[in-house]
């Protein structure tokens, strides 16, 4: 899907707003989440401007199971993978979703008890 221009995450994969970005290639990139919820908070976004998993046909299933493993990957890039993780994947005003674009949270670094994001 083309960006959205009044969508925060696309700006971000457009450079347009700074962010700490860890990891990025041709289908999703990865940045340091601006309001952390625990020691490592992570957000693997598609590049597209893809908003909720509803509606996805089989067509996206390869692009769910990438940010899924760039996550392991990060995880085990930032030494929380022994220790443990959190993904989280927000959908809708019931989730508390903020952004209509597509992300998955990485979360840990410490005890994670009932966080949520
Ligand atoms: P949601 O509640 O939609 O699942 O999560 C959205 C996340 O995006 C929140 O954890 C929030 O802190 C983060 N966020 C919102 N705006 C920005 C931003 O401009 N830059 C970064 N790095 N993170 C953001
Ligand atoms: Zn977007």
């Amino acid at each position: 899907m083309a960006p959205d221009p009044d969508c925060i995450f696309c700006k971000i994969v457009q450079g347009e707003i700074p962010s700490a970005v860890v990891y990025t290639d041709d289908r999703v990139i990865a940045f340091e989440d601006i309001s952390p919820s625990a020691p490592v908070h992570l957000l693997v976004i598609p590049v597209d401007h893809v908003t909720f998993l509803t509606g996805l046909d089989e067509s996206s299933e390869a692009l769910i199971g990438h940010m899924a493993l760039v996550a392991g990957n990060l995880a085990i890039e930032k030494g929380i993978d022994d220790s443990g993780y959190r993904l989280v994947l927000n959908q809708g005003p019931d989730a508390g979703q903020m952004v209509d674009h597509l992300h998955m949270h990485l979360l840990g670094g410490g005890p994670l008890g009932g966080v949520a994001t």
